[in-house]
C-alpha cells in the first residue's frame, strides 16, 4: 500500500490537500483507508481535517489522491481569498453560496458571495494556488519590524 507514495500525482495531490488543510488552520490532517487485504480502489478511502469545532471529512473515496482531491475541494468551497474574494474552483464558479457556513464559522448568504468577487484557484503540482497577485508590501513583516 505505501507504494501509491511514489506516484507523483497522488504525492502532489495529498501534498497539496495537506499543504492547504494546514493554511486554512487545520489543527489534524489525515488520509487513510478503512479495508484491508481487497483492491485499492475498494479499500474506502477518506481524508479529513479538523479544525477548532469542525471537522471537515470526505468518505468512500477510490484512492487517496481522489480522497485528497475531494477534501481540498470540499475546503476551498465557500472559503476566502486573500484579496477578500471567494475562492471559485472553475471559470464557471457555479458554487452556490447559500447558507454556507465557512470553517471559522462565519456564515455567507448568495448575496454577500456576489458582492465579494470571486478568485479562481487552482492546484500547481503540490500546492493550491489562488489566480490574484501576490500582495507586495508585506505588511506583516513590515508591522513587525516597526514597533512603538
Ligand atoms: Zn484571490
Amino acid at each position: 500500500m505505501a507504494d501509491f507514495i511514489d506516484d507523483e500525482h497522488m504525492r502532489d495531490t495529498v501534498l497539496a490537500c495537506a499543504d492547504l488543510a494546514g493554511r486554512a488552520g487545520a489543527r489534524h490532517f489525515q488520509i487513510g483507508y478503512l479495508h484491508d487485504d481487497v483492491p485499492v480502489a475498494e479499500a474506502g478511502w477518506y481524508a479529513h481535517a479538523q479544525y477548532r469545532g469542525a471537522r471537515v471529512q470526505v468518505d468512500n473515496q477510490p484512492g487517496p489522491a481522489e480522497a485528497a482531491e475531494a477534501l481540498a475541494r470540499r475546503l476551498l468551497t465557500g472559503a476566502q481569498c486573500r484579496c477578500g474574494r471567494l475562492v471559485a474552483l472553475s471559470t464557471a464558479g457555479a458554487v452556490a453560496f447559500d447558507g454556507v457556513t465557512l470553517a471559522d464559522g462565519s456564515r455567507w448568504s448568495t448575496a454577500d458571495a456576489r458582492r465579494a468577487g470571486q478568485c479562481l484557484w487552482r492546484r500547481v503540482g503540490a500546492r493550491w494556488e489562488p489566480s490574484c497577485p501576490v500582495p507586495s508590501d508585506r505588511p506583516t513583516r513590515r508591522e513587525r519590524r516597526r514597533r512603538g
